[in-house]
């Protein structure tokens, strides 16, 4: 028997000259995921969705990012899944482990006492290196050197809504650098001192606050207080050349030697949110209303038009938008 020739049967999927599938011009972006090997089946499934949903009409590539080296297996079961172009990549160990300069001994009770608060990951060390490298390391991967813009995703991810433009396109043309589908508040406890650093660098570098930013995200008045809203990281399209520029590097600098990152447990989400409040312009934030997003425990899911046009597979009357948590309220009204 003829053996089954994949790269045929994919054709019809792939092939750019197919009217259904051309959208001509294209923006220098990338997707972004940083995952383990024991992360396998929800990463396929990440992936499953965002190539279903979004890829299949685009061929943007994927980065993968992992403080080991990928599996031949990982590997196998990830390509097989698009022809998009795919990378994998090993984290320089710089960019991952607690620095030698960190105080262990700080940074054990500053774990035991998240631990003792019942904090989620409270005592974990790698969920730390994690979200360091998210804030600080990311970016400055050779793999994403080539890029611009980037599509964060993570494992076990769903993306519920058909998308007929492109978000990165949009960023560009919109002069965005940074968007969100869900805004929360932050756990208190994992950034008691967070903005004190904060306020230490807005008064030692005050021109690189953006005079039209959006610091009434995060603070309810007038940045005395940080009141814990932050973009929910783990869905972000945003400029890279954003976090390599002057202000943020200096930023991450600054953050990192207060060694926040370990003695308590600063994320990413909080340390991205901040900067883009107060380096960018609040007009280049953008909320992606139409895109349907899931990461558990919380989802956003369009509604109305936006929800029968993109045919999206989610409940619209389930959406994060206008729960208790949410901060959306606070993100529209810097508009009003
Ligand atoms: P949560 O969303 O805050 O619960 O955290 P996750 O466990 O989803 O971690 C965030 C992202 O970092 C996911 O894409 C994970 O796959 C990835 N990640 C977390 N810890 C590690 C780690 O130790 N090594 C690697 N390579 N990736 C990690
Ligand atoms: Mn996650």
């Amino acid at each position: 028997a003829e053996p089954y020739n994949h790269s045929t049967a994919l054709q019809p999927v792939h092939n750019n000259n197919d009217t259904h599938f051309s959208h001509g011009r294209r923006a220098n972006a990338t997707f972004v995921f940083l995952c383990r090997n024991s992360d396998l089946n929800g990463v396929v499934s990440s992936i499953v969705s965002m190539e279903d949903r979004f890829n299949r009409a685009y061929s943007y590539p994927w980065v993968f990012l992992n403080d080991e080296e990928f599996t031949e297996e990982f590997k196998q079961r990830v390509r097989v899944l698009t022809d998009a172009p795919m990378s994998f990549g090993v984290i320089p160990r710089e960019h991952w482990v607690q620095p030698d300069w960190i105080d262990e001994n700080r940074a054990r009770q500053g774990r035991m006492k998240l631990m003792n608060q019942r904090v989620i990951y409270g005592g974990s060390i790698p969920y730390r290196n994690m979200c360091r490298f998210n804030s600080g390391f990311f970016f400055q991967h050779e793999l994403l050197q080539p890029y611009r813009y980037y599509w964060r995703v993570e494992p076990n991810v769903k993306f519920f809504c058909g998308l007929d433009y492109d978000p990165f396109l949009y960023m560009e043309e919109h002069d965005k650098v940074y968007s969100f589908t869900i805004s929360l508040l932050e756990h208190q406890p994992t950034v008691p001192t967070l903005w004190d650093s904060v306020k230490e660098f807005i008064s030692e570098y005050p021109y690189f606050i953006e005079p039209e930013n959006a610091m009434n995200f995060i603070s309810d008045d007038g940045g005395e207080k940080y009141n814990l809203c932050h973009w929910w990281s783990n869905f972000e399209i945003a400029d890279m050349d954003f976090w390599r520029g002057e202000a943020y590097t200096k930023f991450f600098e600054f953050l990192e030697a207060k060694g926040g990152f370990y003695y308590e447990r600063w994320g990413d989400a909080p340390v991205h949110s901040i900067a883009a409040a107060l380096f960018a312009r609040k007009d280049q934030i953008h909320f992606f209303r139409d895109i349907g997003y899931r990461h558990e425990d919380f989802q956003h899911c369009p509604s109305g038009i936006q929800w029968s046009a993109g045919r999206c597979a989610c409940d619209p009357k389930d959406t994060f938008d206008y729960s208790q948590a949410s901060c959306l309220p606070r993100f529209e009204g810097l508009f009003q």
